[in-house]
This record gives structure tokens, C-alpha cells and sequence, in this order.
């Protein structure tokens, strides 16, 4: 049985990489609207076109071009199984849109997971992430050091546009105000919202959430 989760939380809590161990585990795709948008940008598409100042920016791209991803990725068969929704919703009109989406194909939410992990902790997780062009690897300057290749397969490293310190400070601000406000929007949902400590090493978060998800019985 697949699973559908949401995994929730600020800019550089590990929602990409956590999301990405859910599901390996669970056997779903991890359904990534930032990685959907990096992509539109990479390929130069209208629609890359059309976002790219709200992402170099760190502002949210609109509500209907994100919804209109997620919907397509629901209608496509790869989504059939399950998903782990990673960085979206991250406003009320998208919450409210997926619920609509989720009722229309008759789907229900198995968990809403929140990472947690203190501001000055993200900041310093943001500003030192690096991602490989090549193979995708995401790690972070104090596991690699400043300039060196991928230690995966040898490409360069590069920061993300939007991981500039200027940035970082604005998307953390746009977190509070427009995507916060929909822990509590969940927590009252009939699905609830799992919250968890996002601190300490990949494998701890890693083994919390499997731990969380096999209490709630969403895992077995
Ligand atoms: P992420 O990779 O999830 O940190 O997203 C990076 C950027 O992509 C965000 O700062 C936004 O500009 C854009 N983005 C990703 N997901 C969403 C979303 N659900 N709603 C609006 N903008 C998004």
C-alpha cells in the first residue's frame, strides 16, 4: 500500500532530503514543487520564464501555477501509488486547492509531518548548502569544503540561486507569514499534524519520522 504524506517546515529544515528517505522507503515519488520549478527554469520553458523573478527573489511563485504542477503530476500515473509532497502547500488557497484535488480522485492524507529545527540552525544549513549539477548529490560545505568537487562524481558544486544570504533572511520571513499559519490549519484538519524535531544528524531525523509514521500507523 503506497502512503501520502506531506512533509512541512521552513527553508532548510532537510524537507528535500527527508522527503526523499520516505520515498525510497515507502516506494512513492517525492513530489517536489521547487524541484519542478528549478527544472522549468533550467529548461528556459514559459513557465520558467514566467517564475523566475518570484524565485531569485525568495517570494512564493502564484498559488494557480504551482496547483496546476501538483495536479498535473496527480493526473500522470506516477502519483497513482502514494507521494510524499515535499514544499508544497505552503499557503491556505494552496491547502485549500490540494484538499480539493485529493476529494475530487477520491484520495485521503495519511499524515502531515512537520520538521523543526531553530532559525539560527537553517540559516546556517541554507547558506552552506551546495548541490551537484551533475548527479543531484545536496550536502553542505562542512562535509565537503569550500570549492571542492561532488565526492559523489566529481562535478562542480554550486549554490542555489535563491541560497544567497540576502535571500535565505526574506524566504524565512515569507515562511512565517504565508506558510506557518498552515500548521495550525492541519493540526485542525481531520488528518492532523505530526509534528518533529528536524535537529541532529540526517539518520536521527531519518528514524524519528520512520519511528512517528510506524506510531500514527501509517507505516507497517
Ligand atoms: P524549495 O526548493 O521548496 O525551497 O522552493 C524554492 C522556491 O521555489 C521557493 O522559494 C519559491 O520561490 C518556489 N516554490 C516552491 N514550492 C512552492 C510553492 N508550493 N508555492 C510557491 N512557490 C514555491
Amino acid at each position: 500500500m503506497g502512503v501520502r504524506l506531506i512533509i512541512m517546515g521552513p527553508p532548510g529544515v532537510g524537507k528535500g532530503t527527508q522527503g526523499e528517505f520516505l520515498a525510497e522507503r515507502f516506494g512513492v515519488p517525492r513530489l517536489s514543487t521547487g524541484d519542478m520549478i528549478r527544472a522549468a527554469l533550467q529548461a528556459g520553458t514559459p513557465l520558467g520564464e514566467r517564475v523566475r523573478v518570484y524565485y531569485e527573489a525568495g517570494e512564493l511563485v502564484p498559488d494557480e501555477v504551482v496547483l496546476g504542477l501538483i495536479a498535473e503530476a496527480f493526473d500522470g500515473s506516477e502519483a497513482s501509488g502514494g507521494f510524499v509532497l515535499d514544499g508544497f502547500p505552503r499557503t491556505v488557497p494552496q491547502a485549500d486547492g490540494l484538499g480539493e484535488l485529493l476529494a475530487d480522485r477520491s484520495i485521503e492524507l495519511d499524515a502531515v509531518l512537520s520538521l523543526e529545527a531553530p532559525e539560527e540552525e537553517l540559516v546556517d544549513r541554507i547558506s552552506g548548502r551546495r548541490v551537484c549539477g551533475a548527479c543531484g548529490l545536496v550536502t553542505h560545505v562542512r562535509a565537503v569544503g569550500a570549492n571542492a568537487p561532488c565526492p559523489e562524481c566529481g562535478a562542480a558544486l554550486a549554490q542555489r540561486s535563491d541560497d544567497r544570504a540576502e535571500t535565505v533572511r526574506n524566504r524565512l520571513a515569507v515562511y512565517r507569514a504565508q506558510t506557518e499559519p498552515l500548521l495550525a490549519y492541519y493540526a485542525r484538519s481531520e488528518t492532523g499534524l505530526t509534528a518533529v524535531d528536524g535537529t541532529g544528524t540526517l539518520e536521527a531525523v531519518r528514524d524519528r519520522l520512520f519511528e512517528t509514521l510506524h506510531m500514527a500507523e501509517v507505516a507497517g
